[in-house]
């Protein structure tokens, strides 16, 4: 066996391992004793030779450590892996012990102590994404684990976007364990119906970040007049047709989520005459509406990613401003905005500074009925500031 290969940091640079952060960049890195290749578990030492615990090697990344664990004494191995995973599991099963809820996350990544491992779950299928080194490294250890607990379910892979390349790791998708993957999985969530597409749809398939916000947009549309905003599939539009809405109008630049949605609406018995849909620019289509003079009750602001780096926070600043004015300017007198940004780089009171702004600029008053967050199968590390990603805003607005 080769000798373990040892990381030292550069002096002072393990700050951040003291506060159990696991990221460690490159240019912490002072020496590296022996040769890791891509995904290599690594003995990671201060500058004075204290042992700080293992991580995974990345070489392509910025980010050139993972930290698996804080512990010099615990080995990397199927047994760790199967230990962060059944950690990982019995959090789900407190979350969900119903059976009117069959799709959840149930590992995410650095808040389950698996840096890089998604894995989401649809009814009776697992997908997967290896996003970093050390996942990929580990993969077929991780399937195998997986499929020791979780017999009978299909496994399919999804590893691609921006964390793959920056890993230098080529995009993956397809099947890794059970049989063929269909085009749809119907899959519950609280007690509604839901078509997925896990080989095309985005992420793994679906939203499941915001299952408890699209619950809480169900309890207040009681005869209410609901436009969603970027609905992908309809997962507010059903809570909210369910939740006795008297009109619900899904728009999204997507004609393939738009078509998913309308599965969804049939699907829950919806086609009642109270949907509509329309496949439209967000931007442009409240511009049309407040030129109209359209009126809404209630409306969810739910756009993808503005800033995917620190350098577009601003310019995505401007953008979920120019939204939410017009949103406000379309809402009758006490209407309901649920607004939401899962940019990690805008942080909560940024965001709140955004929604002031807007409010100001529209003229109306903006009262926070909630704060906002991801469901608790996404776990926030309060140690990793950037596991808080999604971030929203339940406003009163008169
Ligand atoms: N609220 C959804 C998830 C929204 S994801 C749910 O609960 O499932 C963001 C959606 O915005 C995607 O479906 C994407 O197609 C859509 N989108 C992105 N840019 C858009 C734009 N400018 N106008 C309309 N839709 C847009």
């Amino acid at each position: 066996m080769s000798a373990e290969v040892i990381v030292t940091l550069k002096a002072g640079r393990h700050k951040s391992a003291l506060k159990r952060h696991p990221w460690m960049f490159s240019g912490a890195v002072a020496t590296v004793q022996g040769e890791p290749a891509s995904g290599d578990t690594v003995l990671v030492r201060t500058s004075d030779g204290q042992p700080l615990g293992r991580a995974a090697w990345s070489p392509e990344s910025q980010i050139r450590l993972r930290m698996w664990s804080f512990d010099p004494a615990e080995r990397i191995d199927r047994e760790f892996f199967s230990r962060r995973i059944h950690n990982a599991i019995a959090l789900r099963e407190r979350l969900f012990p119903g059976d009117d809820t069959n799709a959840w996350r149930v590992i995410s990544s650095e808040a389950d102590g698996i840096p890089g491992l998604i894995v989401d779950r649809y009814a009776d299928t697992l997908v997967c994404q290896f996003l970093s080194a050390g996942a990929e490294a580990w993969k077929d250890v991780i399937v195998a684990e997986l499929e020791s607990i979780f017999a009978g379910l299909r496994i399919y892979e999804r590893s691609e976007g921006d964390s793959r390349s920056k890993e230098g790791l080529p995009e993956r998708q397809g099947l890794l364990s059970g049989d063929e993957l269909p085009e749809r999985i119907e899959v519950l969530e609280d007690g509604l119906r839901f078509n997925v597409d896990c080989a095309g749809g985005h992420k793994t398939g679906f939203y499941l970040d915001q299952r408890d916000n699209r619950i809480m947009l169900g309890t207040a549309c009681e005869g209410a007049d609901v436009l969603n905003c970027f609905s992908y599939t309809g997962g507010f539009a059903m809570q909210a047709l369910a939740g006795g809405a008297s009109q619900v109008t899904d728009v999204d630049v997507s004609a393939e989520a738009l078509r998913i949605a309308v599965e969804n609406v049939s699907l829950n018995g919806f086609d009642d005459g109270r949907y509509e849909q329309v496949e439209a620019d967000v931007f442009h289509f409240l511009r049309s509406c407040r030129d109209s003079r359209k009126e809404f009750d209630v409306i969810v602001l739910d756009p993808p990613k503005f800033a995917a780096s620190a350098s577009q926070v601003d310019r995505a600043s401007r953008g979920y401003k120019d939204i939410n004015l017009l949103a406000m300017k379309l809402l009758r007198p006490g209407g309901l905005l649920f607004t939401f940004s899962c940019s990690g780089h805008i942080t909560e009171p940024l965001f709140r500074k955004i929604v002031a702004g807007a409010a100001l600029d529209a003229g109306r008053e903006a009262h926070v009925l909630a704060s906002l967050s991801q469901a608790p199968d996404h776990p926030v590390a309060l140690h990793i500031p950037e596991s808080w990603y999604l971030k929203g805003l339940l406003c009163r607005i008169s």
